[in-house]
């Protein structure tokens, strides 16, 4: 996309947003300069959930809140593979922040064409995070992403080699920062400049840096190797408590109606949705083998959390889509000591292996 000429280029970048502070910031710095940003949000289960569920509502409220439409990218099939042997690595817990940046950036590398832009931006700053921003990470990032000379980091930029945007004068290096280390000061003053009234937090919310959260997708990959679990299958690590019925079957459980809204849109093939008839409860999505035993003890868990629990004969209702729930059965009260047998133990077992 890059030619000798600069009146050839596009003043077009594409951005990696994550809708953190840095991010924000560097696409209103480089846009500032009077070139377009085109906002790309890559979206998984494990961050960015919101974004694959409900893109328009997740687009509109990045839009009045920080005047940023992005471009929701699902990033799933392409996370999975790199979940399932980072080249670089994970970081404390299930994150392999390295892999995840490379990949992310290779696919914005496939999309400059397509979206006539010349470069790409990237909020990281140096040595801000302790595995994916040191100096020699960023370099492996920049150069196995293919994007070598044609990834700008706006807020550290004057720390790294002149970018060939830079060089050709399509993007003015003065006005670049030379940010270094975690402190924020420097971009919460930027947020002020750029009128942002709600400051957001850093971290961004990637599920795999939380150790209880990383063990249950951990554990999933376990269940599937040497295979690798569908979207689905790890949809129920984001949502509710989590059971294991036998070594293939799973059920999450909502924890409450937040949870029952977001997990009513699961709606994928083999998923089959559970709740309570005629009382207040969870919704509880279960997959793997749908045989009696295992809708019996689905219904028993389901009845458990809900506020019939205690009472015999309450009915369960069960189908494979949440607004076909046509199927019914009664719901066993089941032991404390069963209920507890099932659930994927997180603490104990991320306090033993993370
Ligand atoms: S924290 Fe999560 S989203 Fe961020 S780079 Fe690491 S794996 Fe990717």
């Amino acid at each position: 996309m890059v030619s000798d000429d600069e009146s050839t280029l596009p003043r077009r970048c594409l951005a990696l947003y994550s809708g953190g502070l840095d991010s924000i910031v560097s696409i209103k710095l480089v846009a500032e300069m009077g070139i377009e940003v085109i906002p790309l949000y890559f979206a998984t289960p494990f961050f960015g959930s919101q974004a694959l569920l409900q893109p328009q509502k997740f687009i509109a409220d990045h839009f009045k809140r920080y005047g940023i439409q992005p471009h929701v990218v699902d990033y799933t099939q392409d996370f999975i593979q790199i979940l399932a042997d980072p080249r670089h690595g994970y970081g404390k817990h299930f994150n392999p922040c390295i892999d995840c940046k490379i990949g992310m950036l290779s696919r914005a590398r496939t999309l400059l064409d397509e979206m006539r832009a010349s470069f790409v931006i990237s909020g990281e700053v140096l040595g801000q995070r302790p595995m994916s921003q040191r100096r020699d990470a960023m370099n492996v990032i920049e150069r196995d992403s293919g994007l070598k000379g044609l990834l700008i980091r706006p807020l550290c930029a004057r720390h790294m080699p002149e970018s060939i945007p830079e060089r050709m004068g399509l993007v003015n290096r003065q006005a670049l920062l030379g940010i270094a280390g975690r402190g924020r000061t420097i971009q919460e003053r930027l947020a002020l400049r750029y009128g942002l009234s709600e400051i957001p937090n850093p971290a961004g919310g990637c599920m795999l840096t939380y150790a209880q959260s990383a063990y249950k997708v951990r554990h999933t990959f376990a269940r599937f190797a040497p295979g690798l679990p569908e979207p689905a299958d790890l949809w129920l690590d984001v949502f509710g408590r989590k059971f294991m019925l036998d070594d293939r079957t799973a059920l999450a459980v909502a924890r409450n109606e937040h949870e029952c809204d977001l997990m009513a849109l699961l709606n994928h093939t083999g998923n089959i949705f559970l709740k309570i008839i005629d009382h207040p409860g969870p919704l509880c999505i279960m997959r793997g083998e749908a045989g009696p035993v295992n809708l019996g003890l689905a219904a028993g868990i389901c009845l458990h959390y809900g506020k019939a629990r205690g009472r015999s004969a309450v009915k369960a209702l069960w189908g494979r889509s949440p607004t076909e729930m046509q199927n019914s059965m009664e719901a066993p009260i089941l032991a404390e000591d069963t209920i507890r047998g099932l659930l994927l133990d997180v603490q104990a077992a991320s306090g033993r292996k993370e």
